[in-house]
């Protein structure tokens, strides 16, 4: 017995690789990573001809370990350059992504450490650490300090939590769908219909509220059907609105809304995925205004504090309501139950053992202050509006002003169809690469988009940009 332990111990302690092996290994992905990020700025946004990451699967999984070289030699290509780039800022396209240096050395600590950041009695220090972080997220979406919430892995799943929150803060149950009324709109973002859908709800009555020409909620409109819907019985029980809407960055009127949703009780829902860290700007807080008066409310650090992919936030004012709908108890969990008044994520959250992802934004925050990131996005805001004017004197048809920083825009041809030509147009940039934009359908309209969020877009890249899409539309004009 003790030998075939030692026999087993021996080759599972490779799993602890020695210093020096950790040092090489090391050495090599940061200095793959330095190159990457030391030729960013001329990279590629969109790689439309190397291939489609097919090339991993000459590489199996198997007993055969490779050097880190190959490993490298493997992600560079068929990973790290094939496709969409977000870490780019020619990254202009969907909405941008972040990728801060420091919150990449935050997960590395969090890897590292493995603190267990779910529940309080485990990870006092991590759980106190991201429930620090909300509180900080709280105030400057200017909501109460006895708010609560919890850093999701992004958006879609903090909607879905202030959904579930919504459905049992209003004691919706399945004999009451057929009567129960969400109202939103057209342009609310896809992840809020899946939510609705996975929380159980699709047989409820979903209203489409109509929207003014920059596709915002009409209050009046929503005002109207709900009281028309509490007439005929209905129970209406949610409204959710856009704090910065995914196709054309349109922001609907918050503190309307706000006041309807409280006159009427009913559960008020904000996706601010997108739009939600602009209130560290001047700007950015006059045109939110009304955020505070949602009673869940959802912000992407993944978007609008440049962080990678993976964060997301939940807030809600009523923690009472966030905790009955997301905390469980269990035998084997009884060491771990609540000594204190400090919130356990486990207990606001469908997830109970997680990423300690706390770390990724207290580290950059720590290391920099806010003040960069407040300057970042007064900084895109002003791009928006540049490129907003810039794109006109090139000839290009635009949308309503923008409320944050996405511009839709389009050429109108001397010749032929114009919505043929705004697709071979965005076809064409996309393949040339320098830049990355995307485009949507409005009124029929085939439309492109510039979404400027990246922290790493500047005038140079709105400017390139502008060129880019003045020698695509001469080289179509002259086809
Ligand atoms: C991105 C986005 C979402 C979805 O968030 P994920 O982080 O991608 O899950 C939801 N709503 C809006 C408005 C968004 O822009």
């Amino acid at each position: 017995m003790r030998d075939e332990l030692l026999a087993k111990e021996k080759i599972s302690r490779l799993l602890e690789p020695p210093a020096a092996d950790r040092d090489a290994v090391r050495k090599q992905v940061i200095d793959y990573i330095e190159h990457f990020i030391n030729t960013i700025d001329t990279a590629k946004a969109y790689n439309v001809n190397y291939g489609n990451g097919d090339g991993l699967f000459s590489s199996p999984i198997s007993d055969d370990p490779i050097a880190i070289e190959e490993a490298l030699s493997l992600l560079s290509s068929h990973v790290d350059i094939p496709g969409l780039n977000p870490a780019s800022g020619g990254h202009l396209g969907y909405i941008p992504g972040g990728g801060i240096y420091y919150a990449a050395l935050g997960d590395f600590l969090a890897d590292i450490f493995n603190r267990y950041a779910g529940i309080y009695f485990a990870g006092p220090g991590a759980v106190r650490m991201e429930n620090l972080l909300i509180q900080w997220i709280a105030g400057i979406m200017k909501y109460p300090s006895q708010a609560i919430g919890n850093l999701t892995s992004g958006g879609s799943i903090a909607n879905l939590i202030g959904i579930v929150c919504a459905r049992d803060a209003s004691q919706i149950k399945s004999c009451d769908f057929d009567k129960a009324v969400i109202y939103l709109t057209k342009q609310v973002h896809h992840s809020v219909d899946k939510a609705i859908r996975i929380a159980g709800l699709k047989e409820c009555i979903v209203r489409r509220i109509p929207m003014d020409a920059g596709y915002r909620m009409k209050a009046d409109d929503l005002r109207r059907a709900i009281e028309h819907d509490k007439s005929k019985g209905l129970i209406p029980f949610l409204v959710i609105a856009s704090a910065g809407t995914t196709d054309v960055g349109a922001v609907d009127p918050l503190e309307e809304i706000g006041a309807i949703a409280q006159k009427q009780n009913i559960w008020y829902h904000i996706d601010a995925a997108y739009g939600g860290f602009f209130m560290l700007t001047e700007e950015g807080e006059k045109k939110l205004k009304g955020i505070e008066s949602s009673d869940t409310l959802v912000v992407d650090p993944h978007k609008g504090l440049f962080l990678p992919y993976g964060s997301g936030v939940l807030l809600a004012k009523d923690g009472k309501q966030l905790k009955a709908s997301h905390s469980y108890q269990a035998n084997y969990m009884q060491d771990a139950s609540q000594t204190t008044e400090e919130i356990s994520p486990a207990d606001v959250s469908p997830e109970l053992t997680k990423h300690f992802r706390g770390l990724r934004l207290w580290l950059p925050l720590k290391l920099m202050g806010v003040k960069p990131f407040s300057a970042c996005l007064e900084e895109k805001l002003l791009l928006t509006k540049y490129f907003y004017h810039e794109i006109q004197r090139i000839g290009f048809e635009v949308g309503e002003k923008p409320d944050l920083s996405v511009v839709t825009y389009r050429y109108i041809p001397k010749h032929g169809d114009a919505n043929e030509f705004n697709k071979r147009l965005c076809e064409e940039v996309q393949r040339d690469g320098r830049i990355f934009i995307s485009s949507t359908l409005l009124d029929g309209k085939f439309t492109l988009r510039a979404a400027i969020l990246s922290f790493r877009t500047h005038l140079q890249t709105v400017d390139l940009l502008l060129n880019v899409m003045a020698e695509k539309v001469k080289m179509l004009e002259r086809a």
